[in-house]
């Protein structure tokens, strides 16, 4: 592109006009550059525009090749871009006049540039404008942009999100409905186990009171049995260690009888007893408050 606009700058002098002017388009320069024969300044593309059609300087028709181009003095460079010059867009209504090394970063965002970034969507809102010929649009490049259309891409992103969402909800109740089942039986057994202690308790506080609701052993193993569901109580808290403890105690090498009967026993609140007939074998059943323990002789396994 050839210079900046003379017209278009504000508030330049005569003297930087003189100074700044490309000889070849008459404007203010763009991407200043100089020729080593002169040291005149043109813009980037003047010259090189130039040097594709001769070999010579344009003001001294010396030889010249474009190798030989080289930047102007930083000071140059640093006064030309304090210059000011109005927007891009000041045809498209844009009163804003900046310096030069400020207007591109301008123009990308002026409410007056048909190109802009969409503030919605950050899409740019045009391809192509002819209004600002001045104004190169920078990369990335342009999509072609329609905010309905972004509507509906951002609308079917949305609806995927949103199936998505469904089919995770669905999953965590699946998850929900799984724990609430396990919380239900951890209740459940906590309730049992609560009804345990409340047993054993009862049978605690009745450990001196037992009642003997039925007896057909002898009077040595009515007293050891007596004795022994003391001592299991006051030291087990469960029906299982209770029944083992107590099989134990009874099945011992010197009470095994000819018969090759087992003596069994069963620990259960009173109050889910299951009628269990005594056999004649020998069968003792103890209250203890709320537990119930029977002791009694049997074939092998029950
Ligand atoms: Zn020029
Ligand atoms: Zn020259
Ligand atoms: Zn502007
Ligand atoms: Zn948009």
């Amino acid at each position: 592109m050839p210079g900046y606009d003379i017209r278009r700058f504000v508030g330049l002098s005569q003297r930087e006009a003189d100074e700044f002017t490309c000889g070849i388009c008459l404007q203010i320069f763009r991407e200043p550059t100089v020729v080593p024969c002169c040291r005149h300044t043109y813009c980037r593309e003047c010259i090189s525009r130039w040097l594709a059609n001769t070999n010579t300087c344009p003001n001294d028709r010396r030889g010249l090749i474009a190798s030989q181009l080289y930047d102007p003095q930083r000071l140059v460079t640093n006064l030309l871009a304090k210059l000011h010059i109005q927007c891009h867009f000041y045809a498209q209504g844009c009163d804003a006049v900046l310096e030069l090394q400020c207007l591109d970063s301008h123009a990308d965002s002026c409410p007056c540039n048909p190109c802009r970034q969409c503030p919605d969507c950050g899409l740019r809102m045009a391809e192509r404008m002819d209004a600002a010929p001045d104004y190169e649009i920078p990369v990335p490049p342009l999509v072609s942009h329609n905010c309905v259309n972004s509507l509906k891409r951002l609308n079917e992103t949305l609806a995927e999100e949103m199936s998505q969402l469904k089919r995770e909800i669905l999953k965590l109740k699946t998850e929900i409905k799984t724990l609430k089942d396990r919380r239900n039986e951890f209740n459940a057994s906590d309730t049992l186990s609560d009804h345990i202690s409340e047993v054993l308790s009862s049978a605690r506080n009745r450990i001196c009171y037992p009642e003997i609701t039925y007896c057909s052993v002898s009077s040595t193993q009515r007293l050891k049995a007596i004795n022994k569901s003391k001592e299991a109580i006051l030291t087990y808290d469960s029906y299982e260690q209770i029944t083992h403890f107590l099989s134990q105690q009874f099945n011992t090498s010197s009470s095994g009888d000819t018969t090759g009967h087992k003596w069994h026993t069963i620990a259960q609140s009173v109050h889910c007893g299951e009628a269990l007939i005594a056999t004649e074998n020998g069968w003792i059943d103890l209250r203890f408050g709320q537990l119930r323990i029977a002791i009694f002789r049997a074939a092998g396994a029950l």
